[in-house]
């Protein structure tokens, strides 16, 4: 039987370790603050950035939402970033994506300073992360570590293949696995007989944003799977594709109307090693790291 990989759990020991350093800040005079900034009105940005303020009030964090509407130009959000650049109570500035079509976002993630980037996504940040530095890491792979290192799971040595090259979860997690030593291949939509590559991972991490597009015949009996993908199934013939005599998830189908499945199929799962089951895996793990980072940022932005 496989070890499922409870992202709860582990989302719940961070939460408590930044709590921990929070209460010991406060000692100090220092309270660690992020401000959320939520454009316009998507149903998904708004759950994405009401948990995150509320992981910030139970942790002792201060937070601010700030919540331009979808007409705002790239100029006012500009300002924005820039005023809550100078502000001393504000240690992490987060700008939830999608943003609308017309807004800049690849110049409003670069207007953010630097050392105030706690999603990680500043070119600095990211040149820091390739060449080993201290960087505030992109939260989803820098949870993804954290899954494997407290659940035992050896990194150094073992093959670690990435399906998936994105600047926000594919390459930042190679290069995390890359610093703690295992081999890395990266693999994306030009990848050549992908399942035979992915077939030699000792760890396969799945970021593709594809339903179940990972089957049985492309994983390793015995291998580590990390599943990043959150797809919503919402027609029948999807659900019956993963799910067909599930009554759980056939419960859940018929009150909400969809169910979430992960990019590996759950077929895969079972001949694993140890996996990250979606929901409950990766995903929580991204709140927790983004409070992390806020305090990170905080002792940082204080040379602490
Ligand atoms: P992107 O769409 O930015 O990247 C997807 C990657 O998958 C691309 O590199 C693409 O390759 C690759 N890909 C697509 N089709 C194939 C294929 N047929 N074969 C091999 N590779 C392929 O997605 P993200 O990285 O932002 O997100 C990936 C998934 O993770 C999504 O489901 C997203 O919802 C989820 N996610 C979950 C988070 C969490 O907190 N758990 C956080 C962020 C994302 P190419 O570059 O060649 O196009």
């Amino acid at each position: 039987m496989p070890k499922i990989l409870d992202g709860a759990a582990i989302a719940a020991a961070i939460k408590e370790e930044v709590a921990e350093e929070v209460r010991a800040l406060a000692a100090r005079g220092i309270k660690p603050g992020l401000a959320a900034v939520l454009v316009g009105h998507l149903p998904a940005s708004e759950i994405y950035v009401r948990n995150k303020v509320q992981a910030c009030a139970e942790l002792g964090l201060f937070s601010e939402l700030v919540t331009p509407p979808a007409t705002v130009t790239t100029a006012e959000m500009l300002a924005l970033v820039a005023a809550l650049n100078r502000r001393d109570d504000i240690d992490g500035i987060l700008i939830q994506l999608p943003l609308p079509a017309h807004v800049d976002s690849k110049a409003l993630l670069d207007a953010i300073e630097p050392a105030k980037d706690v999603d990680g996504f500043h070119p600095v940040n990211s040149g820091r992360l390739l060449a080993g530095r201290p960087a505030l890491a992109p939260c989803t792979p820098a949870g993804i570590i954290e899954i494997l290192k407290r659940s035992g799971i050896p990194i150094a040595g073992q093959h670690a293949v990435v399906v998936g090259r994105s600047d926000i979860v594919g390459k930042p997690t190679a290069l995390l696995l890359l610093h703690e030593n295992a081999t890395v291949t990266i693999c994306h939509s030009k990848t050549r007989n992908l399942g035979e590559v992915t077939r030699q991972a000792d760890i396969l991490v799945a970021a593709i944003g594809r339903p179940g597009f990972i089957t049985p015949d492309m994983v390793k009996p015995g291998a580590t799977l990390i599943d990043v993908g959150i797809n919503r199934l919402t027609t029948r013939e999807e659900f019956d594709r993963f799910f067909k005599g599930d009554a759980k998830r056939e419960a859940a189908f018929a009150k909400r109307g969809s169910v979430v499945v992960g990019d590996i199929d759950p077929r895969a799962l079972e001949l694993s090693g140890a996996y990250t089951p979606v929901p409950g895996g990766v995903g929580l793990l991204t709140i927790a790291m983004l409070m992390a980072n806020t305090v990170r940022a905080a002792k940082m932005r204080r040379g602490l």
